[in-house]
């Protein structure tokens, strides 16, 4: 097992970027690839989505021996319904979402998309199953388009338009100099936090995933973007798999079910209003950012 950790720590500067979130994971597994011991079966099947359900079964795992992060953790998302992961910060909200991406493999347990176990089928056709908008995205030193239609390779202009438009992209790119060939990204033109966010979302849309995880995907934003980016990702959503992880819970209260991770265990789950009755630890952190936003209406007064 350390053997698994020592060429990660070549790479501590991109694993400190994981650390904060999950940036761009398919930029990321490139760089991965050679230095991860996650490797396919030989003669691995390709991951066959006929009905996007995500299901981990008595998880367990920890990045290191000594230090366990979920603990026989067991969950179901059925096709189609959109859940949330709620929990305190260091939960283990995140690692849920890199186990699904496969980036590590539990200690025990299996993880089962469409009933098949992702460590039994190819990585490429499991991420290809997946979209992610994590909290901050990375955009390559390319042109907007291009890193628009990175999401699928093969993408066409009218696509790459259509996504950009659904991310409410299109004022932005009207304005850019040189439109869709406009270069972004340290290089080029610095977009702020929210337009990279749109980006992200577009990127998705033109990957046209069955599965979508979120990863606080507006939690940096302010209020009144995070309310346009979350219609947009609601929308996105409508037709497939979501898992949002979220730390403001206004944004998920109406999850089709929420679960509440503590210590690396389910604590709670249910609908908002099922666990606003159970007066546990979601209702506690429903009441604490309540107050919050209280508060900062108060000041702004
Ligand atoms: P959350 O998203 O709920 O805030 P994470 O899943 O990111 O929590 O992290 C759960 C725990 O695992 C934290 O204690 C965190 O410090 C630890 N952790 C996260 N990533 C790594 C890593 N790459 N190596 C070692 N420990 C990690
Ligand atoms: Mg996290």
């Amino acid at each position: 097992l350390a053997q698994l950790f020592r060429p990660l720590d070549m790479l501590g500067m991109v694993y400190r970027t994981i650390r904060q979130g999950l940036i761009d994971m398919a930029a990321m597994f490139k760089l991965m690839d050679t230095a991860i011991e996650v490797r396919d079966a030989p003669g691995a099947p390709a991951l066959v989505v006929h009905r996007p359900s995500v299901v981990f079964d008595n998880v367990t795992f920890g990045y290191e021996p000594e230090r366990t992060i979920l603990r026989g953790l067991s969950f179901e998302v059925p096709a189609g319904n959109h859940v949330a992961i709620v929990g305190p910060s260091g939960a283990g909200k995140s690692t849920i979402a890199r186990l699904i991406f496969r980036f590590y493999d539990p200690q025990s347990g299996r993880i089962l998309i469409d009933g098949q176990d992702i460590s039994t089928v190819t990585q490429a056709s499991l991420r290809a199953a997946l979209g992610i908008v994590p909290q901050d995205s990375v955009l390559f030193n390319d042109t907007i388009g291009y890193n628009i239609g990175y999401g699928r390779h093969g993408a066409s202009q009218q696509e790459i338009e259509d996504a950009a438009r659904a991310a409410a992209l299109m004022p932005l790119i009207d304005r850019l100099p040189q439109h869709f060939d406009t270069e972004v990204g340290e290089r080029g033109l610095k977009l702020s936090g929210g337009e990279k966010q749109r980006v992200a979302i577009a990127r998705t849309l033109v990957k046209n995933p069955p599965i979508l995880l979120l990863d606080e995907a507006t939690s940096a934003l302010d209020t009144r973007t995070e309310q346009d980016i979350l219609a947009t990702l609601h929308r996105v959503a409508e037709n497939r798999t979501s898992l949002s992880i979220a730390h403001r819970l206004s944004t998920i209260a109406e999850s089709d079910r929420i679960f509440v991770l503590n210590d690396g265990r389910l604590a709670e789950q249910g609908t908002h209003t099922e666990l606003l009755r159970h007066d546990g630890l979601y209702a506690e952190m429903w009441a604490r950012q309540q107050a919050e936003n209280d508060a900062i209406e108060q000041a702004a007064e």
